[in-house]
Parts: C-alpha cells; structure tokens; sequence
C-alpha cells in the first residue's frame, strides 16, 4: 500500500461520504486508468463523481463513463475556451444528448466565461454561455459555470436571468460579496483545490468558505487539475476531494465528517441523485 494510499482511507475514516462536484474524467489523465482512479476515490470516501464534458466529444465520452460506472454521472456541454474550435452542430448535439434526458444525465456544463486563456472571442463566449443557461432552464437541470477573471461579466449575464438560477459557480476563488450575490441568484459554490494553497492572496476564498451557507456548499477537485495541497502540480483525482473538504471543515471549525454529511446531502438534492442511487 502506498503513502498516498493510506492517506485516503485514514481520511475515509474519519470523514464519511463525499460527492466530487467536477471531474474531468475523460481526461486521458483519468480515462486510461479509470478503474484505478475509481477505486482510490472509494477509499476515500468518495460515494458520486460528476463528470463534466468540455466539447460535444467529450459530453459523449463523458456520458458513456457513466453509463459504465455506477458512482459516475455526466454533464454535458462546451466549455467557454473550446467554443471557438466547435464545428457547425457541436451545439446541436449537445442540445440532443441532453433533450434524449439520458440516465445518468444531472447537469448542463461546464459553460461561463473565461478572460485569461482568451482562446474565444468573448462575445462568442457570452453567446454560449446564454444557450447554455437557457437549455438548462428549458430541461429544469443544474447548469455549470466556470468563471476565470470576469466575476462582474458573468453576474451581468445573470442578473436579467429568470430566478432563482439552478446551478453551480465551480471552482469558486471570489470575495464573500461575489458570493453573496451569486447565493442571491439561487446557485450553490464549489470549492477546489486552491482552498489548501497556501498563497495569501486566496485568503479572501477562504472566507467566502467560511460564510456560504451549508446547505448552499459543495466541493469538487476539477480533476486532473488543481490537486491541493499537499500534491499541488501533480495530475488531480476525484480521491483528493477529501482533502479540499477537510480543509474546508477545518476552516468552518466542523468535524469533516459533519461537513462532508452536509456538501453530500447539497449534491445529492442539486443533481437528484436518489433517483440513481441509494446513499
Ligand atoms: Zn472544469
């Protein structure tokens, strides 16, 4: 058994069931290991894996995960830094996928706005975002959001929204303000790795992770990226989720397994799983 190995299950014990909120596990990262990768992320506790498509490809090979692997659900969608390589009925495609309401099927995503890799015209982006948000209404799902360096862009598109707004701001590095408002709108937060960093400018993140509300909460590891502390820079996996929500705890002065009872039983009621699962 390895290090890494006997880190996971002491987590385990201790912290009881945990739902990873974002997982890219079509990753190659991921994929070519995958039975591997779902096995260590049971050790640690790990009971559900959202899987998040990228491109109408990746939405495919994202669903074909789940209908693989019982502990794995899919969302489907074009992520804002793949809208500009999408080919004429990319769209439509995922349009289809989620208009079949495939099992296994929980969420619209990963869609938002992103101004740091800037590998789509931004109006493009916002045009996305907007078909995103509206197929995720028309089918009552959860829809995803990323958000990279325009906090203010993304509330804009959201405020003339019909609310309250389903869904989740992922991988979430703002101010406790930013939050407010976006609980405001009727999304739930995620948190990812960069709540363990210890660079002093997330302090603002980690308390915005203190104040959401606990029944508006939920981790994700946004696998293969962003492993926290201590694996930073390493390729990230759905196990590592516990150690972003024990820090999270940790941060809130709450025993992990009573954080964990409640980010789970958000995840649970978010995406419906009990109509898939038994917890
Ligand atoms: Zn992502």
């Amino acid at each position: 058994m390895t290090s890494s190995h006997l880190f996971n299950s002491n987590l385990a014990a201790i912290s009881g069931p945990l739902i990873d909120t974002h997982a890219h596990l079509d990753d190659r990262r991921l994929s070519d290991d995958l039975p591997e990768v779902l096995v260590r992320a049971r050790e640690a506790g790990v009971v559900a894996v959202v899987a998040v498509g990228v491109s109408s490809e990746s939405s495919v090979r994202t669903l074909e995960l789940s209908h693989n692997n019982m502990m794995v659900f899919a969302a489907v969608g074009i992520h804002p830094n793949h809208v500009a390589e999408a080919e004429p009925g990319d769209w439509d495609r995922v349009v289809e996928l989620a208009r079949e309401r495939l099992p296994k099927l929980v969420a619209i995503g990963e869609t938002g706005l992103d101004r740091y890799w800037k590998k789509t015209a931004f109006a493009d982006q916002e045009a996305a975002f907007d078909r995103h948000l509206e197929l995720a209404r028309e089918l009552d799902l959860p829809v995803i959001i990323h958000c990279r360096d325009c906090m203010k862009d993304i509330v804009d598109r959201l405020v003339s929204r019909p609310k309250p707004i389903r869904g989740i701001l992922h991988s979430f590095t703002g101010t406790w303000d930013e939050a407010r408002t976006l609980l405001d709108f009727g999304l739930h937060i995620s948190f990812a790795g960069q709540a363990t960093f210890a660079n002093k400018n997330l302090d603002t993140l980690r308390d915005a992770a203190t104040r959401v509300p606990l029944d508006r909460i939920l981790v994700e590891t946004d696998s293969p990226y962003l492993a926290p502390h201590p694996f930073r820079g390493q390729s990230n996996e759905p196990a590592r989720v516990a150690v972003t929500a024990a820090r999270i705890a940790e941060l809130r002065g709450m025993q992990p397994a009573d954080f964990n009872q409640s980010t789970t039983a958000n995840a649970r009621n978010l995406f419906r799983l009990d109509d898939f699962m038994k917890f």
